[in-house]
């Protein structure tokens, strides 16, 4: 009998909500990473939008699609998600990660766009029961390392962890005459977290002491999903590897990880533009 291999994880750059509905060599890749995956019991996403004074997991059976921007065309604010919930993982995520504390919410969140605009691409049958898990803005790095370490039984139990960001992340400074590259400075700090995800995930929490953080992480949501799944490879002791990489107006790094993921073709680079119609995202949208 073959041992049982843990269920993947992964971290996925989103982007533009555009994404969605796009197909670029980013959505390509999440859907390769889906199609290659066996179906999962459940997802656990931890989303940069759903970032809050506290640690919480969604519990609710029917959790609803919200639509959290603005400016935006109809056909993203009509996208629905219709995944379900599961009050079972829900409960038994609070009883893993002892003594950390998760709350239960019953009734707040739902599924916002971090999530649903990677899994239109990763599940789009919305087949697979999908959970949050919410971004305790209070905490320091070494919390969210430690938090997602703490979450790596679920994946023995069939629990897909999905982690949803961008490591680089500076809406402000963003410039649309780079559609498809980046500035010096996200390079070199997308690059620096490479090199630690893909080596010694442990390390993650050096690079708040690099000299590009400041530029590159400006507001810590987007960034702190990746400190889960290096939280996750500690406690595997594996490295992750690169699911897809490239850059988007020159401040976003829409680089993904995956852990103990199906084979992957690094893909960037190939010229083609990642959206549609960047105009139409707001120069100040901080919800992207
Ligand atoms: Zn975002």
């Amino acid at each position: 009998m073959t041992p049982t291999q843990p269920t993947p994880a992964a971290f996925f750059g989103h982007g533009n909500p555009m994404n969605t509905l796009a197909a670029n060599r980013y959505t390509q890749a999440w859907k390769d990473f889906g199609a290659a995956v066996a179906k999962p019991r459940a997802v656990l996403a931890i989303s940069a939008h759903w970032y809050i004074n506290g640690t919480a997991v969604t519990a609710m059976p029917k959790p609803r699609t919200i639509h959290d921007f603005f400016g935006f065309p109809q056909e993203l604010f009509d996208f629905d998600y219709p995944a379900s919930g599961a009050p079972d993982v829900a409960n038994e995520i609070i009883e893993t990660v002892k003594p950390m504390y998760v709350g239960l919410d019953t009734e707040t969140w739902g599924l916002d766009h971090g999530t649903w605009s990677v899994l239109a691409h990763v599940f789009p049958k919305a087949d697979v029961p999908v959970l949050q898990l919410s971004i305790h803005g209070a905490r320091d790095a070494a919390y969210h390392v430690e938090l997602g370490a703490r979450l790596a039984p679920l994946r023995e139990r069939g629990v897909m962890i999905v982690c949803s960001g961008n490591v680089v992340h500076n809406l402000r400074r963003i410039d649309w005459q780079r559609p498809d590259a980046a500035f010096d400075w996200a390079i070199r700090f997308d690059e620096e977290v490479r090199g630690i995800m893909t080596t010694n995930p442990g390390r993650i929490t050096e690079v708040v002491e690099h000299p590009d953080y400041a530029l590159a992480v400006p507001t810590a949501e987007h960034f702190l999903p990746v400190l889960y799944l290096a939280g996750l490879a500690k406690a595997c002791g594996k490295p992750a590897t690169i699911v897809t990489h490239g850059y988007d107006m020159g401040s976003l790094s829409m680089t993904s990880y995956g852990l103990d993921a199906p084979a992957m073709k690094a893909k960037g680079g190939d010229g083609s533009p990642p959206f549609p119609d960047p105009r139409d995202i707001p120069a100040d949208d901080t919800n992207t």
